[in-house]
């Protein structure tokens, strides 16, 4: 369970108090707060605090003195058009701030997306729980054979049940050797910040990560997709949902523009252009290269 009891009470009781704001809030949003959304075995993602909404695009967009008086349908369509011609900083004025808990392998990944701000547990300071990320036995799969950066087929039998319990039992060592290499009684022990050396990368860490949503929507963009690998990929669905519920017309322009558009280079242009007005198109005369043709055909299938 990724939550003890007194952390889920602790929730609890945050949620049960409130306060009144002049500030704007999003109905959508109130409903997330504080609430831990379970990912992979042990992670999850909560809302810990958030900047704007909707309104606030659109307010920031039109340097506007109040919420105004348009219609929704004018600020949807002025999110489309910003969204559509890349006008991001009005994204810029809304915030999130997220507690992640997530194993180290995908931190490693996470923190790429160098434009949030982030404070990380110190396992120089305390000691780190005994929780690793074990695959479901659906998602323990091979080497892709034509990915080099993907897997293929999940494994079964024999194979599956040997890989799942080297994963398990090399975690449950490792971490009894660190319990072991501890500063206790009867011992001097090494240090925290040097005795967690010994831990592999699905050990789970946390994280509270700050981001525009305008620097979300670019980690969405990359990490939802669904070439990015899958442990990331949960993280950045469940937030995906999250957004849609905070300010569901940047959302939706988001899923339209970037989730479901696609960018072409002037040669796939050109290819659709002859395409349409009837001319059988083929690799050989599109001018790209064979793996361009590849993406281009699945693009269009
Ligand atoms: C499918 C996939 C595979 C990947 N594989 C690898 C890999 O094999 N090895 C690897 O090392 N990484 C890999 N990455 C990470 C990738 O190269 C980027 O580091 C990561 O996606 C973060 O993107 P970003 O730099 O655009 O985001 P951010 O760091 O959030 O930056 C957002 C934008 O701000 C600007 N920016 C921020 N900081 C700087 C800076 N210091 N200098 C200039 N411009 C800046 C850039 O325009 C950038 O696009 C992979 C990412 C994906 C999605």
């Amino acid at each position: 369970m990724p939550l003890t009891e007194d952390q889920i009470a602790e929730i609890a009781e945050l949620r049960s108090t409130s306060q009144p704001t002049m500030r704007a809030t999003a109905p959508g949003m109130e409903q997330h707060l504080y609430t831990a959304h379970e990912v992979l075995d042990h992670g999850f993602v909560r809302v810990i605090d958030y900047m704007g909404d909707d309104a606030a695009i659109v307010q920031a967009a039109r340097v506007s003195y109040g919420a105004g008086t348009r219609k929704s349908r004018d600020d949807s369509g002025l999110i489309r058009y910003l969204m559509r011609h890349w006008h991001s900083t009005p994204f810029e004025m809304c915030e999130i701030k997220l507690h992640v808990k997530l194993p180290v392998f995908v931190a490693r990944q996470w923190i790429r997306h160098r434009t949030a701000n982030v404070n990380e547990y110190s396992a120089r300071y305390s000691i780190l729980d005994r929780e690793f990320y074990i695959p479901a036995p659906e998602h323990l799969a091979a080497q892709s054979t034509v990915n080099n950066q993907g897997r293929g087929e999940v494994l079964t039998g024999d194979e599956a049940a040997r890989v799942l319990e080297f994963l398990k039992a090399d975690a449950g060592r490792a971490y009894d050797h660190y319990e072991q290499m501890l500063s206790q009684e009867g011992q001097q022990g090494l240090a925290r910040e040097l005795a967690r050396m010994n831990l592999p990368a699905n050990i789970y860490t946390q994280w509270y990560w700050k981001v525009d949503l305008h620097n979300l929507f670019h980690f969405l963009r990359l990490r939802a997709d669904e070439h990015a690998q899958y442990e990331i990929r949960v993280y950045a669905e469940t937030i995906c949902r999250i957004v849609a519920d905070w300010v569901p017309a940047a959302y939706s322009a988001f899923e339209d523009y970037r989730l479901g558009g696609a960018n072409l280079s002037g040669k796939a242009l050109d290819c659709v252009r002859r395409m349409v007005k009837g001319e059988q198109v083929t690799q050989e005369t599109s001018g790209m290269s064979k793996g361009e043709w590849r993406e281009f055909e699945a693009l269009l299938s």
